[in-house]
C-alpha cells in the first residue's frame, strides 16, 4: 500500500492510495469514502443493482459486528468474507463497530472489547479478534481498540485507560498479525484519548511508533463533543501523524463535517451516511456543483464560506433528518413529478419521480429502500468527486459555500 500526495490545499490532502487488495490492483482517491456494507453486502442492493452506479469506491467497509457470529462458517469456507458474500473488485477494510448503530457503553475490560451482533453481545479477546480477522480475510483492518470514552463526563482516568488498553491491544495484534494468515493484510492503529488533548497526543505519538500501515481516528463522531473541540483535537492528532500514511475518521459522514475534517488532514470516511438517509425515507439533494467562474474565485478570497460553516446548524444524532436531504414521506411530494434531483444520472432519477418514491414509502414497499439507496450512494459519491475536483482547481471555498446551503434544489 502506497500513499502519494499530489497536492496540499491548506490542511487538505489530495492524493491516491494505491496497491490495495490481494494483488495490489486497487487504488483509492483521497479524500474519499469507503463503500458501507453489512456482511459485505451494500444494504438493499444486489451486485447487479450496485453496478448500475458505475463509479464505486475501490474500498469497502465491513463492520466486524455484522459477521462475528458467522465465524465458524467463514472458517470452513476459507476464502474470506468478500468472496463469501460475492463482493468483487474492492479492497475490504474490516472495522470493529458499525458506524450506523449506537454501541452500548460500559462493557470493555483490560482483556476484552464487546461488540453487538444481531444475536447479542460478543466479547472479543485479542485472540478471538485476530481469529475472526483471519476468517474474514480483509485487505486492511483496524486493531482492537477500547473507544468507550464517548459518554459526556468520562473521567480522565478512564480516558487514560482507553489509550493504554488500545496500545496494549495493538501490540498484541501486531504479534499475531503475521501468524494469522493476515501477513498480506494491512493493519491500522487506532487513536483514542476522548476529549483530552494530552491523551490524544500521547495516543497519536505512541501509535505512530508502531509498524502500522495507517491510522483510525476513533471517538470523534458529532455526538461525542462540541464541534470546536473536535476540530482542535483532530488537528492535534493529524499533525502528530506521519504524512505518508492514510487517516480514516470513524463515525463522521455529514457533508459539512466531511468538508471540515478534510481541511484538518483526514483522508478517509466510512461512507455510512447515505445508508442512514435511506433508512429514514430521505434522499440527498444538497448542491455540490461549483461553477468555475470569477465570482466563486472572489468568494475564495473573501472567505465567505468560512462564516457560513460556523453558522450552520449543530450536529444531529443518527436518526435526525439533516438539511442535506428531503423527506419523501412528506405529503408535499404526493404529486411531485420531478426526479429526486434534476440532472442526477442514477437509475432512480432517470426512471422514477418523487411522487412514486412517496407512494412506495407510504405503502411500505421494500423497493423504496432499493431506489433511495441507489440515489443516495450516487449523490454522496458525486459529492466526494466534486470535493476532489474543487481541491484540484482551487475552488474549495466555493464548494463549501454551495454545500452549506446557499442554494439547495428542493
Ligand atoms: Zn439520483
Amino acid at each position: 500500500m502506497k500513499l502519494e500526495l499530489r497536492r496540499l490545499v491548506r490542511g487538505a490532502r489530495l492524493g491516491i492510495l494505491s496497491g490495495l487488495g490481494g494483488g495490489g490492483q486497487h487504488s483509492l482517491e483521497l479524500p474519499g469514502c469507503l463503500l458501507y456494507t453489512r456482511c459485505c453486502s451494500v444494504p438493499h442492493l444486489t451486485q447487479d443493482t450496485l453496478r448500475t452506479l458505475g463509479a464505486l469506491p475501490a474500498g469497502a467497509l465491513l463492520p466486524l459486528a455484522s459477521v462475528a457470529e458467522h465465524q465458524e462458517v467463514l472458517e470452513s469456507f476459507q476464502e474470506g468474507a468478500a468472496k463469501f458474500a460475492g463482493l468483487h473488485n474492492t479492497a475490504l477494510f474490516c472495522s470493529l463497530h458499525d458506524p450506523a448503530t449506537l454501541c452500548p457503553s460500559g462493557y470493555n475490560t483490560n482483556k476484552t472489547v464487546s461488540i453487538w451482533s444481531s444475536g447479542g453481545r460478543i466479547e472479543l479477546t485479542v485472540q478471538r479478534y485476530m481469529a475472526l480477522q483471519a476468517a474474514v480475510r480483509p485487505n486492511w483492518y483496524q486493531s482492537l481498540a477500547d473507544g468507550d470514552t464517548q459518554q459526556a463526563g468520562t473521567s480522565l482516568k478512564r480516558i487514560r485507560k482507553s489509550v493504554d488498553r488500545t496500545l496494549a491491544f495493538l501490540d498484541e495484534c501486531l504479534l499475531l498479525h503475521h501468524k494469522a494468515q493476515l501477513a498480506e493484510a494491512h493493519i491500522f492503529g487506532v487513536i483514542e484519548g476522548g476529549d483530552v488533548l494530552e491523551e490524544r497526543l500521547r495516543s497519536s505519538r505512541e501509535t505512530a511508533k508502531r509498524p502500522v500501515s495507517g491510522f483510525v481516528l476513533d471517538g470523534f463522531h458529532s455526538r461525542a463533543m462540541e464541534r470546536e473541540l473536535q476540530h482542535q483535537l483532530i488537528v492535534a492528532v493529524t499533525s502528530e501523524l506521519p504524512q505518508d500514511k492514510p487517516r480514516l475518521l470513524q463515525g463522521v459522514g455529514r457533508p459539512d463535517e466531511v468538508l471540515a475534517c478534510v481541511e484538518l488532514g483526514v483522508d478517509l470516511f466510512e461512507g455510512f451516511f447515505p445508508f442512514l438517509v435511506t433508512e429514514r425515507g430521505c434522499a440527498l439533494n444538497f448542491d455540490f456543483n461549483v461553477n468555475c467562474d470569477p465570482e466563486s474565485k472572489e468568494q475564495e478570497e473573501n472567505g465567505v464560506a468560512e462564516k457560513l460553516m460556523k453558522d450552520s446548524e449543530e450536529p444531529a444524532d443518527l436518526q435526525q433528518v439533516t438539511c442535506f436531504e428531503m423527506n419523501l414521506k412528506d405529503e408535499k411530494y404526493r404529486d411531485d413529478f420531478r426526479p429526486l434531483v434534476e440532472g442526477c444520472e442514477c437509475y432512480c432519477c432517470k426512471n422514477h419521480k418523487r411522487a412514486y418514491l412517496h407512494h412506495l414509502l407510504v405503502t411500505k414497499e421494500l423497493l423504496a429502500g432499493v431506489l433511495l439507496m441507489l440515489h443516495n450512494l450516487a449523490h454522496y459519491g458525486g459529492f466526494f468527486s466534486a470535493l476532489r475536483r474543487a481541491l484540484e482547481s482551487g475552488h474549495f471555498e466555493a464548494l463549501k459555500g454551495k454545500v452549506l446551503g446557499l442554494s439547495r434544489s428542493v
